[in-house]
């Protein structure tokens, strides 16, 4: 570490950074995005380069934990020269953990080299395992090129983390199946709470809001659930099923408030720092990246000034009327 730590105004140490490498992707799941999206200019996004200062920076400032998302990762050209980047850090022991939140459409090319390079797991999203779900819900992806991603991805040693949106009248039925199929696998299974993102509509999106509590309570019908205190440096709490053993990820921002114990910052593609996924305050650290080519000081005031902001938590609430603290940034803009 070349610095002192970053320590948030509530004591909080920020070591879990998540960066959006692009807010492009191949497919365009219907609670995420429109599907004509407009997508940024090359010259907005950070070029690799500068991921590689930003993240370094980050690294230098206490960082364990870096989370590449998007968009899809994997689909941003030449992505891999930045993961071999990043292993330096790993090599190091600077970093802990560099991994990926991914769709999976990519993995069958990319997972051997993942691994090769220091990854040890990836969280995949599959909300579903019926093949014409999968494509109405991705709209573009197809599931066996999912699940042959995934497969790969085990072959080659990755540990995966299946993602999984709980949506009211979509994937309710499948919740013994997802179990299943993710127990005779050998992935963990998170259950992700739908969030109120981007542009979708009020309506909609109540519509499709399962909350996590009902999904338990179903779950408590067929297994004896019980409450782990493992963490894995995320927001997710963990449940184990006594039956099968399997250990069940909830994430919950909407039902359980997970900020007390926030270690994490996110992102964008284009270089805004946002200390909250649920607040709009942000700091621009592309200017300061792009205005000193070689020189990292302005970079880490700018990340300091902008930890010393960070809020106590996020104001997100279905309990009232409509959709209360909704954000106006898409999730593949931030990065999920
Ligand atoms: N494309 C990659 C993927 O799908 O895993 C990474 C980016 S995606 C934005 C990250 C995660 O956010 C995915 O697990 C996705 O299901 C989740 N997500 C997207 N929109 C969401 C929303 N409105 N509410 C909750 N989760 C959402
Ligand atoms: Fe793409 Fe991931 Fe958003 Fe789906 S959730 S549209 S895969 S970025």
């Amino acid at each position: 570490m070349t610095d002192a730590p970053l320590i948030d105004p509530f004591a909080r140490p920020i070591t879990y950074l998540r960066v959006s490498v692009t807010d492009r992707c191949d497919f365009r799941c219907t609670y995420c995005m429109a599907e004509h999206m407009q997508f940024l200019p090359k010259k907005e996004l950070l070029s690799l380069e500068e991921l590689d200062r930003l993240c370094s920076a980050f690294v230098g400032l206490g960082v364990q934990k870096l989370r590449i998302t998007g968009g899809e990762p994997l689909v941003r050209r030449d992505i891999m020269t930045f993961f071999q980047r990043m292993s330096r850090h790993l090599d190091s022991g600077a970093l802990r953990e560099l991994t990926l939140t991914t769709n999976g459409s990519q993995l069958a090319r990319f997972a051997p080299d993942l691994a090769a390079l220091g990854m040890k797991r990836v969280n995949v999203s599959l909300d579903t395992l019926v093949p014409e779900k999968f494509a109405e819900i991705t709209r573009w992806g197809r599931l066996d090129q999912v699940l042959e991603g995934i497969a790969a991805a085990k072959r080659a040693g990755l540990r995966v983390k299946i993602n999984a949106v709980a949506l009211k009248g979509f994937n309710e039925d499948e919740l013994f199946s997802l179990i299943d199929w993710c127990g005779g696998e050998g992935h963990d299974l998170t259950f992700i709470e739908v969030m109120p993102m981007g542009d979708m509509g009020e309506e909609l999106r109540l519509d499709q809001y399962w909350p996590l509590s009902e999904l338990r309570a179903r779950l408590a019908e067929r297994f004896t659930l019980t409450e782990t205190d493992e963490t894995t440096g995320g927001p997710a709490r963990y449940f184990r099923l006594e039956e099968t053993g399997q250990r069940i990820g909830f994430i919950t921002p909407l039902t359980h408030n997970f900020c007390e114990s926030c270690n994490r910052v996110r992102v964008t593609c284009t270089g805004e720092l946002f200390m909250c996924l649920g607040q709009e305050d942000n700091a621009d650290l592309r200017a300061p990246l792009r205005a000193h080519p070689s020189d990292d000081s302005a970079l880490i005031a700018a990340i300091r000034g902008a930890i010393s902001r960070k809020p106590k938590g996020h104001d997100f609430d279905y309990s009232r009327q409509g959709v209360a603290g909704q954000m106006s940034r898409h999730m593949s803009h931030t990065g999920g």
